[in-house]
């Protein structure tokens, strides 16, 4: 049983997770919670390959801004290795959170923080490579039959 969070829509996204980070992610919203008061919402979890790749076209072919780089079977939540986050202040979304408090918790429990990369700093963004790359992932992916849903990161 995963640990259950303040929140039942961020609970709901967790349990859709890779399994191996699940127990890490409700860890990194109730941390969060326990040292700064910040109650964070896991907005986003596992992506599909379709998901992915219909966001891709988000600023590209289809109206409005561009959101990301990565297509199908290119960003780890395709994986189930990656969330994004904002935080819950009465019931407004904050999308421009005290990341200065936030990251370092994360970043202490083991995962990278979007916010790091230099191209296209992604600032919500918090994952758990496992040390393999989008690559390495996509190859253990298409190796497993099309009935199995995650990759094993070891
Ligand atoms: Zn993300």
């Amino acid at each position: 049983m995963v640990a259950k969070t303040w929140d039942k829509f961020s609970d709901e996204r967790i349990a859709l997770l890779h399994p191996k980070i699940r127990e890490d992610a409700a860890t990194l919203i109730n941390t969060v919670e326990e040292k700064t008061g910040i109650k964070l919402r896991v907005t986003q979890g596992f992506r599909s390959f379709a998901e992915q790749d219909a966001l891709y076209e988000q600023g590209r072919t289809k109206k409005g801004k561009i959101v990301t780089n990565a297509k199908g079977g290119e960003s780890y939540h395709n994986y189930g290795l990656a969330l994004d986050v904002c935080e819950i202040r009465g019931r407004e979304a904050i999308w421009e959170c005290d990341w200065k408090k936030i990251a370092p918790i994360a970043k202490g429990l083991g995962w990278e923080w979007g916010g790091d990369w230099k191209s296209f700093p992604d600032r919500p963004h918090f994952q758990k490579a496992f040390g393999k790359s989008e690559k390495q992932l996509l190859k253990l992916y298409e190796a497993l039959g099309r009935g199995a849903k995650f990759v094993d990161v070891g």
